[in-house]
């Protein structure tokens, strides 16, 4: 249980056992779990009669890059698949020299996993400038940290492989400038060949529903995102909710999760036959339950203070094995001040199934 959280956030950012923790505190409320049970179509699941039904399924599919040379070997793998096969322990290893093709959070999960798998030159490639790239500085910076070396402005053009080999990629070194309506446009300077071992593609992630049937009055774009409305999260089958990646595409944890929220509150509403679109405005709209001596003993100020570091593992012992969580959580002292700078949530909120 538990998805890419699971199978592709990498173990030394995001430990199983904490996976399971939270996940334990939502099951125990008493949801019942069919494990090892795919759903493969959506058809024989309407017949089934359930009230509603919500789809939580991701997007799963990592994309391709089909250019010369690409089935000519094995050591060319698609991130999304590469972590998951890593996280289930089926890949223990990866070649010394790696060109990881992207410039997104995979790419630095890859990068970052490459190296704790025995990679000693992990290079990161984008085809475009840095302020382009999808990463966010919080996971780029530790992947330099490592020693990781992002190479920009580089397009991928063909694997070289030589008798199923892989020995190395060749590239465009790309030039950008504006055209005259703004947009952005690129200029071949260069042709280069860098030597490697393994590619490692991490180039997006895609919606994927081949167990929909299209003659349900289900409707998806052109991109196989269903069509689902953003405040209700109602796809056009009355009664079928989606939400997390598998509604708007690939995003994060915390939208998956208010996602789910908003998606529970339409199911309630449409389960006692309320409007699913008269809901509280948008925003913070709870009311502290703090009272009498809480208010006292509890501080309500919100510190301005900038976010702290979180410590981590000296670099000479991170790679020692791939299960060694990198951040060490905050400091008694820090955690205090850090605390001090939310939105309270320090209090323990409780569910009552
Ligand atoms: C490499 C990588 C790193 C990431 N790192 C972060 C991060 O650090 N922080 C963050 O917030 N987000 C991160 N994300 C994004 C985050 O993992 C996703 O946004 C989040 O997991 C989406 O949750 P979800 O529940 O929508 O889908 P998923 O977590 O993908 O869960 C979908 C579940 O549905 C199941 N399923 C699929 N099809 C079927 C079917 N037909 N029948 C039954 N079950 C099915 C799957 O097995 C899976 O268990 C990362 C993503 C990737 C790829």
């Amino acid at each position: 249980m538990g998805g890419l959280i699971r199978s592709n956030i990498p173990k030394f950012r995001l430990p199983p056992e904490v996976i399971d923790e939270e996940f334990d505190v939502i099951v125990e409320q008493g949801a019942k779990l069919h494990l090892n049970h795919p759903i493969e179509s959506m058809k024989d699941l309407l017949a089934e009669d359930y009230d509603a039904i919500f789809v939580g399924t991701g997007a799963p599919k990592g994309r391709e890059l089909d250019l010369p040379g690409r089935y000519d070997t094995d050591q060319i793998f698609v991130g999304i698949a590469w972590l998951e096969s890593v996280a289930f322990e089926h890949i223990e290893s990866v070649g010394e020299r790696v060109l990881i093709i992207g410039g997104g959070n995979t790419a630095m999960d890859c990068c970052r996993t490459s190296l704790r798998l025995g990679g000693k030159e992990v290079k990161v490639l984008y085809r475009g400038t840095r302020d382009r790239m999808k990463s966010s500085d919080w996971e780029l910076e530790p992947a330099l940290e490592e020693d990781v070396e992002l190479i920009l402005n580089h397009s991928p053009e063909e694997y070289i492989v030589e008798e199923g080999k892989l020995v190395g990629m060749k590239f465009s070194v790309l030039e950008w400038h504006k055209d005259k309506n703004g947009k952005l446009k690129s200029t071949k300077k260069d042709e280069v060949i860098i030597p490697c071992d393994t590619v490692i593609l991490a180039i997006g992630q895609e919606n994927s529903f081949p167990w929909v049937e299209r003659d349900i009055g289900l409707d998806f774009d052109e991109w196989e995102v269903p069509h689902v409305d953003p405040i209700t999260y109602e796809s056009t089958l009355s009664g079928v909710f989606f939400g997390g990646d598998s509604a708007f595409g690939p995003k994060n944890i915390i939208e998956a999760v208010e996602h789910g929220h908003q998606a529970a509150i339409s199911i309630h509403k449409y389960c006692h036959n309320d409007s699913l679109t008269d809901r509280l405005p948008y925003g913070m709209n709870l009311v502290t339950a703090k009272m009498g001596i809480h208010e006292w003993t509890y501080s309500n100020d919100y510190g301005y203070e900038n976010r702290f570091e979180v410590p981590t593992v000296p670099m000479e012992n991170r790679f020692k094995d791939i299960n060694i969580e990198v951040e060490l959580g905050y400091e008694p002292g820090q955690f205090k001040k850090e605390v001090e700078r939310c939105l309270n949530c320090d209090i323990q909120t409780d569910f009552v199934a």
